[in-house]
């Protein structure tokens, strides 16, 4: 569609979109229900702002992390666009004036977080509004099995049927096809989206998995070896997240911890301090990430062995972000799999989700414990062939001399198939 570059160029500054961005833009422009499924990174929150600007109406941006929302206002706003948001961070000078943006049917862009949805009064404030379209950013939070679920997603799908069947388009970095299928019957409801998925292959990430022998010892010649680097390290427990980031700092290593255990502003504080600081390393639970926009991570090390696959890849994905080379390590041993089958069978979730849950313990097992090519075990489970050697995990020592990051960086991105099914 040609009046999309100029915005593209204008308001946003951009000269052309990322592999697979034009297409879903597009999609969402011309008034099609989308689910979009890219990577972190690959520049999601465009695919639906840019349209915004292109329709007439008013979008719905519903969207899990306040601090985030506030970001992409403020960004919009020096951009020029009429962006607001009505979050509980807001003052009352800002509410009033989102409101009276919303009266004068002047807002392009509407930021709700999602309790507002249970709020009486916005389904009414929302009709009036005249919405042509509900984005529904980080959608596998509509997912009960994720642990990003949040309760207040669900209540989407009844916003749509109040609006008269308003156009959806709905983004995320994970869904395996379980996850693709919940959120497709949660958010769109007897419709069925167009479905973008995208590669998930990220040729720039070092795949390696080590049985924790000291592993201590481990953890620490890794991140000295690293030293002066950013880098997370996620641990099991708040309690650990503290020992390692002390460990760290006695090595002269940069280091914090950081859990949900902190109080809020401790927590922004490291946040902010990861953000800007070069070199610190963050020992961290995995209450550490949805909020984390660096792209100059080099390493992701899990000090204790993940959940599951998508956790797993989630987590390494937040590394080397800018495309350059960035190293992941996974410490496992058979404590880890002790403890996570405990979790799983403490958890309430009714037995045959357990099962699922153990199934996808399961999984990530054997990508610890993969005969050949990383890569090739991971990629296989997000349903992609790839054939190995990757020459970038700790299995494929058989480096293909070939191997040139950027060129692999491009193909990965422009292996995107568009498909009907949901
Ligand atoms: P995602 O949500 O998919 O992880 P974001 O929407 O946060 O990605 O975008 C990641 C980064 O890419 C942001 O800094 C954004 O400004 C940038 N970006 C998005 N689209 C483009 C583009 N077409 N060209 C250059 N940079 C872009
Ligand atoms: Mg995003």
């Amino acid at each position: 569609m040609s009046e999309l570059s100029p915005i593209l160029r204008d308001v946003f500054g951009f000269d052309a979109f990322r592999p697979g961005q034009g297409e879903v833009v597009e999609a969402v422009a011309r008034g099609e229900d989308v689910l979009a499924i890219l990577p972190t990174g690959a520049g999601k929150s465009l695919c639906y702002q840019l349209p915004a600007l292109a329709r007439e109406g008013l979008t719905v941006v519903i969207s899990p992390l306040i601090a985030l929302m506030r970001d992409q206002v403020r960004a919009l706003r020096t951009a020029g666009v009429a962006a607001g948001a009505l979050t509980s961070a807001n003052t009352e000078e800002e509410t009033e004036e989102v409101f009276a943006a919303l009266d004068a049917g002047t807002l392009k862009l509407l930021y709700l977080a999602p309790e507002r949805l249970a709020t009486a009064g916005t389904e009414r404030l929302l009709r009036r509004a005249g919405v042509s379209l509900i984005a529904v950013d980080e959608a596998h939070c509509v997912s009960q099995w994720g642990h990003d679920f949040r309760p207040d997603y669900l209540r989407i799908g009844e916003l749509r049927d109040a609006l008269r069947d308003v156009q959806i388009a709905a983004f995320t970095a994970t869904a395996d096809a379980d996850t693709r299928d919940e959120i497709a019957a949660r958010l769109f409801g007897t419709r069925t989206p167009t479905v973008f998925v995208q590669g998930f292959d990220r040729p720039n990430l070092t795949l390696a998995f080590q049985p924790k022998n000291k592993p201590r010892d481990q953890l620490l010649a890794f991140a000295r070896a690293r030293k002066g680097r950013s880098g997370i390290i996620y641990a099991g427990s708040r309690n650990k997240t503290e020992v390692l980031a002390q460990a760290l700092r006695a090595e002269g290593i940069s280091a914090l911890h950081y859990h949900a255990g902190m109080e809020p502003d401790a927590r922004r504080e490291a946040e902010q301090r990861f953000q800007i600081e070069d070199g610190l390393v963050v020992c961290a639970t995995i209450a550490f990430g949805m909020g984390v926009d660096k792209p100059d991570i080099r390493y992701v090390l899990h000090a204790d062995l993940p959940k599951s696959i998508e956790a797993y890849y989630q987590e390494i994905g937040r590394a080397g972000r800018d495309g350059d080379p960035a190293e992941t390590l996974t410490l496992f041993g058979p404590d880890d799999i002790r403890i996570r089958r405990a979790q799983i069978e403490e958890g309430l979730a009714p037995p045959d989700r357990k099962q699922a849950d153990h199934a996808r313990l399961n999984d990530l097992l054997a990508l610890a414990e993969a005969p050949e090519c990383r890569r090739k075990t991971l990629l296989a489970y997000f349903g992609e062939t790839f054939e190995p050697p990757c020459g970038n995990c700790d299995l494929c020592h058989d480096t293909p001399e070939q191997f040139d990051a950027t060129e692999a960086v491009r193909k990965a991105l422009s292996t995107i198939y568009r498909t009907e099914e949901r």
